[in-house]
């Protein structure tokens, strides 16, 4: 090799070399497709369909909307086969992601919280690890980048009695907190410094501005005036049906749980379904009721979850510490 094939070589070998260090040392821009608008943080498999018809109309209005699920809800029932504990957390899964993926919801994650049935939110936060719960769920705000997170009510009523759901509210709030900190969980946001990278994540800090909740509880009316609602019965411009009736064909895929239930539905025609969607101890025509939780933008708590809400990036806010007794 002469001298001039020699230097050329080396610079070529040195300039692919810099290109290299620039690929991990610059940061490149975060994965669009994660982007969401709105994040549903709950507990087990069919959490979702408590809202489902209203993020049917969201996503008629070209949201995006994600979704994060606590448990497998593998302490269910099994009414369509032997598959118990993991193996039907398994089932469940499955069904989930065919349920949303049937309303229009692709983005699902599952984190590995035991399902506890109990009525003890302490109980279920202490079976999740909750740090660790906490921090897997800032990690998924962080690359959802969600404007608006809706949640389970942290508190208890009469009817609303899962430990599970109220730990979800609990982790929910505390991510909302905690996603614009950038001194919490550093190795999310630390930027790779190898190219097969494990452990330095490389995202951005993240501020949702709105959080808002939803309630089991029996008597829902006490909720009325807390936060906006959205009725059900208007009818979808994409899909043609009302939108109980798109929360009805979500809700099916839930078999493992409400075999014989949603064979009734399958059995009934269109007038008879409209029927029993009236009827008080279903329910599925009765308006989507959020709880407003909190701002960080001017609106009211009634007004429109989007309302207010500003594009981009939003400042981290420091929450304010109660001072001790
Ligand atoms: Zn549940």
């Amino acid at each position: 090799m002469n001298m001039r094939r020699a230097v050329a070589l080396w610079l070529v070998l040195s300039l692919k070399l810099v290109a290299q260090d620039k690929s991990v040392q610059s940061a490149p821009r975060p994965d669009d497709r994660l982007k969401a608008d709105v994040l549903l943080i709950v507990a087990h498999p069919d959490d979702e369909t408590a809202v489902s018809a209203y993020l049917a109309q969201l996503l008629d209005q070209g949201k995006r909307v994600a979704a994060v699920y606590l448990t497998h809800g593998e302490a269910g029932h099994n009414n369509m086969g032997r598959e118990r504990g993991p193996s039907l957390g398994a089932a469940r899964e499955m069904e989930l992601r065919h349920a949303m993926a049937q309303l229009g919801v692709e983005n699902v994650w599952f984190l590995d919280g035991k399902d506890t049935p109990s009525q003890d939110v302490l109980q279920s936060l202490a079976n999740w690890h909750h740090g660790s719960s906490l921090e897997d769920i800032v990690r998924i705000v962080r690359i959802t980048r969600p404007a608006v997170i809706i949640t389970w009510l942290p508190s208890i009523f009469i009817g609303e009695n899962h430990g599970d759901h109220q730990a979800a509210g609990v982790l929910a709030v505390e991510a909302f907190d905690s996603a614009g900190d950038a001194s919490l969980f550093p190795a999310q946001l630390a930027q790779p410094r190898k190219v097969n990278e494990t452990l330095l994540e490389g995202l951005s800090p993240w501020q949702p501005q709105k959080i808002y909740f939803f309630s089991d509880a029996s008597d829902d009316k006490q909720f009325r005036g807390k936060g906006p609602e959205y009725a059900t019965t208007a009818i979808s411009p994409t899909r043609h049906l009302p939108y109980w009736r798109i929360a009805m064909e979500e809700f099916r895929f839930h078999l493992t749980q409400y075999r014989s239930y949603i064979e009734k539905l399958g059995s009934l025609d269109d007038e008879q379904l409209t029927k029993l969607a009236g009827a008080d101890q279903d329910g599925w025509s009765t308006p989507v009721r959020l709880i407003f939780g909190k701002s960080l933008v001017p609106g009211t708590a009634t007004g429109d979850v989007l309302e207010g809400i500003r594009p981009g990036i939003f400042p981290f806010m420091r929450p304010a510490a109660s001072a001790p007794a």
